[in-house]
């Protein structure tokens, strides 16, 4: 028992008699598709969920950014600001956009883009941007605020990348707050996404976007989209995971308490207001450099699952090898030391105690 591998996550969706009654609807209704009443009502569930005034639902996370890009980028401009330090995913979607990914570095203390990052980058640039991403880090909710003053100041369109943070939004201004719904996300329904925003305007555009551009009744394509719709499976599951959200985030906010229980005084850092404020599927620890080759190794020995879920950074992937960057120098020394530990509800006191030995 005591010699089994930890996993570092493990996704739940709803089982099979969990959906029943939502797929026993579909039955009913004969709809499958094109914004269904399963649909309609997930769409307003999620909205309230992040006190969004509204939503456009999409197929995964990576296209509810793409789209964000590219109903507010700037036209004319090539570059799209964005921190290297993120999952890849970011990276796939500012250049489906059409855009060509400008890298920035992140605060070791935030592990994000700031402001204040973005502005020194902007003097450097010969030409200006014509949007930025800014990636939510693990789930912790963005500044919203601090953002829509950038933009206020520099007339840069925001959009932010907040695949984790689906439940940690408390309320969604006019910049874009795109999330995602995949199996190993918080809200995961097995693929899925949505771009939240208080612009009315903006929503009614994206989610045209989703459906060949069609606006209106007419079968008539106004603006340039795609296919990136849910059908009413994905949302009889979405409507399934929200039955059950509120256990599951009370599940993942204990143990985030009897991780920083046992942490108490110890060298690792977690990020700022986790469990407190916000919960996510991951759980990092930030572990000081000089302690960091050993932890692995402990955890490596104690048959402990450990993953670095943003890897190095975007810069370091083969396929974005070529796209400009700025200076990386708080992402070289912070991505290497934030280290996701197990974190689902199957881990006893026990494996809380054997994983949190290993740490310095
Ligand atoms: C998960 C994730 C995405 C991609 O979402 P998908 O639904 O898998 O397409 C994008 N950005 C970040 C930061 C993520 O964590």
């Amino acid at each position: 028992m005591h010699n089994e591998t930890i996993k570092v996550l493990v996704p739940r969706l709803p089982n099979a008699a969990a959906l029943q009654p939502y797929l026993a609807r579909i039955d009913a209704a004969g709809i499958y598709s094109n914004y269904g009443p399963l649909s309609r009502e997930f769409s307003t569930r999620l909205a309230q969920l992040a006190g969004a005034p509204y939503v456009t639902l999409t197929s995964n996370g990576t296209s509810a950014i793409e789209l964000a890009l590219r109903a507010r980028a700037l036209p004319g401009r090539r570059y799209c600001l964005m921190p290297a330090y993120t999952f890849i995913a970011s990276a796939h979607a500012v250049c489906n956009a059409g855009l060509t990914p400008m890298l920035l570095d992140v605060s070791q203390e935030t592990l994000t883009l700031t402001p204040q990052i973005a502005e020194a980058a902007l003097s450097n640039l010969d030409e200006a941007p014509a949007a930025v991403l800014v990636i939510s880090a693990f789930g912790a909710p963005p500044d919203q605020a601090a953002w829509a003053e950038f933009e206020a100041r520099t007339g840069i369109p925001v959009v932010f990348d907040a695949a984790a943070a689906a439940t940690a939004l408390h309320g969604v201004g006019k910049q874009p707050v795109c999330v995602s719904l995949h199996a190993t996300k918080v809200l995961g329904i097995g693929e899925g996404g949505a771009i939240f925003s208080s612009d009315e305007n903006l929503v009614q555009r994206t989610t045209a976007m989703t459906g060949f551009g069609f606006v209106g009744a007419e079968r008539v394509s106004a603006i340039r989209g795609g296919n990136y719709r849910i059908s009413e499976y994905a949302a009889a599951v979405g409507l399934a995971v929200l039955g059950g959200l509120p256990a599951r985030l009370a599940t993942l906010s204990s143990i985030t308490a009897a991780y920083q229980a046992r942490l108490q005084g110890k060298a690792v850092r977690l990020q700022s207001g986790v469990g407190d404020e916000w919960v996510t599927m991951t759980l990092n620890v930030i572990v000081p450099a000089e302690a960091l080759q050993v932890t692995i190794e402990k955890l490596d020995a104690a048959k402990i699952e450990w993953r670095r879920w943003w890897g190095p950074g975007c810069h370091r992937h083969p396929a974005f090898a070529d796209v400009p960057r700025g200076d990386l120098s708080n992402t070289e020394a912070i991505a290497p030391r934030v280290i996701g530990l197990p974190f689902h509800d199957r881990l006893s006191e026990q494996d809380l105690d054997r994983i949190t030995r290993c740490l310095p």
